[in-house]
């Protein structure tokens, strides 16, 4: 990570609670981002954080209003700063859009959640690996999913692949938060996001198919409790989440991958109760005349995922199990990192789950704009050398641990 291979410019897209840890961790390493421009749809919120910067680090970034989907504005905007690459942290409808404008331009891309179409809650990264051949055509990178889960999970894999595995063969991702906003419901990133993703039919990854069980909220949804390190036992749900669709085609040999995240029984029953009423339907309904999509409004009344922070306490933890063969052993390994909700507040102004993003986020584009990541097409993260990036979440906030581990059984 020595020499700058660019002019150290970064336009990150988006304002949220992501966009502002990764705007304030950027602005702390001048040395690698010499340049700052956050720009997003909503100007106040662009405002805000460079006022955040200003007044903590002393440093000007520049700011602008854009609608991301509006690609030939997207790439008017990127003429005029010239940007070394565009960070997206703004939601996955605007991924295809930012990656047109990028490939017309030839800045390298960055982002955090795979590509999602408005009117069907359905991610997948099929749309994005389409764009394979013309990013290599025009000699530039996008790299998928640098966030923490996907992003730092992905890497964590990557990393025992390299250096604790001769073959991995159990993948187990496990999400907690441990920590309390003080509010009744609410969800730690774009409530609308979140919530497609939670209330979607679950998979996970056996023997080479795809095994569908029951939605968080439904009968027969599979959890257990498991005892993190830190915050205790905590009951955790399979649930299907984007990284297992690239981790089961670049990790070779996985017999097995899950997902699992924790969630309250206040939570889940928020949940179910608003999708018994029909306020999770992000399909178009008529009220006195005018077409409201119902998640939509749902996230109007919900707090701001970026104002949590100011009440929340307690901690994140979130990594992988593995299990797998090292020297013709069979061996177990639990890599995984805990976050602090306070902690990250007084930092950045944001909670854990804004700060566990953001930061890879970060790293992600420093891994570009140093010439530590290279290569010409579209790559999910863990198929690029992890040991810089592992480096960097330690010296960055978010350091991390690797210890002996039960194998988790099959079924629970
Ligand atoms: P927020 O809703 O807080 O912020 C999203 C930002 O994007 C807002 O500033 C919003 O503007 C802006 N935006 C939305 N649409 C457009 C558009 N058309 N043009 C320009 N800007 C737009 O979300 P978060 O910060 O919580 O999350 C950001 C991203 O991070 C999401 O894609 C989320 O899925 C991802 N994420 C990834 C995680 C991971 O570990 N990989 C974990 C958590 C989140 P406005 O203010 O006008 O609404």
């Amino acid at each position: 990570m020595d020499s700058l291979r660019s002019n150290g410019k970064i336009m990150i897209v988006g304002a949220g609670g992501v966009a502002t840890v990764a705007a304030h961790k950027c602005a702390l390493i001048p040395e690698v981002f010499k340049e700052i421009i956050v720009v997003s749809r909503t100007i106040s919120k662009c405002e805000s954080i460079k006022r955040a910067i200003k007044s903590k680090y002393g440093r000007d970034i520049n700011i602008a209003q854009v609608d991301a989907d509006n690609v030939p504005e997207m790439v008017l905007l990127i003429e005029r700063y010239k940007p070394d690459v565009v960070l997206n942290l703004a939601l996955p409808y605007q991924d295809l859009h930012i990656m047109d404008a990028c490939l017309e331009k030839g800045v390298h891309y960055i982002d955090t959640a795979n590509y999602e179409p408005i009117d069907e809650a359905h991610f997948e990264y099929s749309w994005q690996w389409a764009y394979r051949d013309r990013f290599k055509q025009k000699g530039i990178m996008a790299v998928l999913g640098s966030g923490f889960d996907p992003g730092v999970t992905n890497v964590f894999t990557a990393y025992a692949q390299k250096h604790l595995f001769d073959e991995i063969n159990y993948l187990d991702i496990l999400d907690c938060n441990a920590g309390s906003h003080g509010h009744a419901f609410a969800t730690n990133f774009n409530p609308e996001i979140n919530i497609r993703e939670v209330t979607q039919v679950v998979r996970h990854w056996l023997e080479g198919k795809w095994v569908e069980t029951p939605a968080i909220i439904e009968d027969g949804s599979i959890h257990f409790g498991f005892d993190y390190p830190m915050v205790g036992r905590k009951e955790s749900y399979l649930l299907y989440h984007e990284e297992l669709e690239s981790l089961v085609k670049n990790i070779k040999g996985l017999r097995r991958a899950r997902f699992w995240m924790t969630f309250s029984e206040n939570y889940l029953t928020h949940l179910r109760v608003l999708r018994n009423v029909g306020m999770t339907r992000i399909d178009e309904v008529d009220y006195e005349g005018q077409k409201i999509v119902p998640v939509k409004f749902l996230k109007a009344l919900l707090p701001e995922p970026a104002s949590l922070g100011t009440k929340y306490t307690g901690k994140t933890v979130i990594g992988n199990i593995m299990t797998g063969k090292k020297d013709g052993k069979i061996i177990t390994r639990y890599i995984y990192n805990v976050c602090d909700h306070e902690e990250a507040f007084i930092e950045t102004g944001t909670q854990a789950i804004a700060y566990t993003t953001g930061v890879p986020a970060m790293i992600g584009a420093m891994m570009v704009l140093t010439g530590v990541w290279q290569g010409n097409g579209v790559f999910n993260i863990e198929e690029l050398d992890p040991d810089l990036f592992m480096d960097a979440l330690n010296k960055y906030g978010l350091p991390w641990q690797v210890v002996e581990h039960e194998p988790l059984p099959d079924s629970f």
